[in-house]
């Protein structure tokens, strides 16, 4: 594809799919990357160096494409997410990016939820896992060690909701309430109505994509997240089509919690993956109390955005969270946090989030090597109390290190241990 603003690098190989779900990974792939709004332009760069670095330390080489979304997207094309920053991760098909800043009732909709519907990057993945030296709220923070898998293009991401005051408002509620029977339940007076599609085929594609996971990565269990004692109907058939993927796909690799105690008296055969199900509220309760019994989440959007960010906080918060959403033979990288608008600019937050996040990429391009170099080194880094104002304000004679130092600190650290 030939773009307008993008450059692209002279050096480096397209990464091509070979299969739905399969990738061909040269050595020296192009890689896009979107810094994105507020402290993305501090964080971006740190993870570029740390990234670079440890491809380089593995025997392969990054060549980055910068593409504009937000306020640098405004600037540069006079948009916000313009259609060659979107065609250009369609086109490379992996790629990583910074935070984007949604403003809160008005203005446009997010643009992180329109990219990630564009690319139908269905399941945002979050792993939470503890680094020895990250200072956390809980006694035991080793404990945590979850995937969450949260469905990306549904739920409250299909944003199919009216404004108060507005003649659609109007409508829906006249419909509702005349030709579907729902009378007496909206108050009188202003009102705004939003609808949440939950699918068979959105569910079942993401369920199945975290049951892969758990097989794949040696994982106990995959528990279905819903409220469905309250939307039966929603979430509710989430979990029943989540079970029936279970149930009708995999055999013997996979046994639902329920077999396990009717045929099994709870004694789950070797190296298969138990499907189980919680209540959301109680599995906010679970993930803090019953910590180690969990493995694998899957769950709709706006319970999985809650779920882990209380799992994130046990293992150091919104500095550490990484994060990356995957659709079939695609993946975009991002950082659970957001743009943190009052630090931007000041080389001060931490990298490590969008770091890890750089972490998945590198093990989804098939390089665990280089991979498990950054963990480690990010891990040495911390754990020898040299760590950004985050971390800093929480431990007892840490160093405190701006972004760029940090990163500067994981790649003598990479290379230290390469
Ligand atoms: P936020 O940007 O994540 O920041 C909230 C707080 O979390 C910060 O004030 C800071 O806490 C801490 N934090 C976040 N990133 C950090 C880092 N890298 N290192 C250390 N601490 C960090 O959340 P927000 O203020 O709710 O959202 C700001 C904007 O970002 C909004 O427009 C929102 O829509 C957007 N957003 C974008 C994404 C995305 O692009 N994927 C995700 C979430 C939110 P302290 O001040 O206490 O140190």
């Amino acid at each position: 594809m030939d773009y307008d603003k993008v450059e692209v690098p002279t050096e480096g190989s397209k990464i091509e799919a070979t299969g739905e779900d399969e990738l061909s990974v040269p050595d020296d792939p192009i890689i896009p990357i979107i810094y994105g709004d507020g402290v993305g332009s501090d964080v971006g760069p740190a993870a570029q160096t740390v990234l670079e670095a440890a491809a380089e330390a593995t025997g392969r080489e990054i060549n980055w494409m910068r593409l504009y979304a937000g306020e640098a997207a405004r600037e540069k094309y006079g948009e916000n997410l313009p259609d060659e920053t979107v065609e250009a991760i369609r086109e490379h098909r992996v790629a990583i990016k910074g935070p984007l800043t949604t403003p809160v009732g008005a203005g446009f909709r997010s643009l992180n939820v329109a990219l990630r519907k564009k690319l139908d990057l269905y399941a945002n993945v979050r792993p939470t896992y503890h680094l020895d030296g990250v200072p956390s709220p809980v006694s035991e923070p080793e404990q945590m060690d979850m995937v969450t898998f949260r469905e990306n293009t549904e739920d409250v991401y299909a944003g199919i909701e009216w404004e108060a005051g507005t003649d659609e408002v109007e409508q829906v509620k006249e419909f509702v309430e005349e030709d579907m029977g729902a009378d007496d339940v909206i108050h009188d007076g202003p009102v705004g109505i939003g609808v949440k599609p939950i699918s068979e085929f959105g569910s079942k594609r993401l369920v199945r994509r975290a049951i892969d996971y758990a097989l794949e990565h040696d994982r106990d269990s995959v528990t279905l997240v819903h409220k469905g004692n309250i939307m039966k109907f929603t979430e509710g058939q989430f979990r029943d089509w989540g079970y029936e993927v279970a149930d009708e796909e995999y055999g013997e690799e996979v046994i639902t919690e329920d077999t396990l105690w009717e045929e099994r008296d709870g004694e789950a055969p070797e190296d298969a993956v138990v499907v189980n199900d919680r209540i959301a509220d109680n599995m906010l309760q679970q993930v803090l109390t019953r910590t180690d019994q969990y493995d694998v989440l899957a769950t709709m959007n706006l319970n999985g955005d809650y779920i882990s960010d209380a799992c994130g906080a046990q293992i150091g918060g919104l500095g550490i969270a990484p994060g990356a959403n995957f659709g079939d033979g695609r993946m975009l990288a991002e950082p659970v946090h957001g743009s943190a608008p009052k630090y931007e600019g000041q080389d001060k937050v931490n990298p490590t989030a969008i770091i890890l996040s750089g972490r998945m990429m590198l093990e989804y391009l098939g390089w665990t090597d280089a991979a498990d170099l950054v963990r480690d080194a990010v891990e040495e880094t911390i754990s020898s109390g040299r760590v950004t104002y985050d971390l800093e304000r929480q431990l007892e004679d840490a160093e405190k290190l701006a972004t760029s130092e940090f990163a500067e600190a994981v790649v003598e650290n990479i290379n230290d241990l390469a």
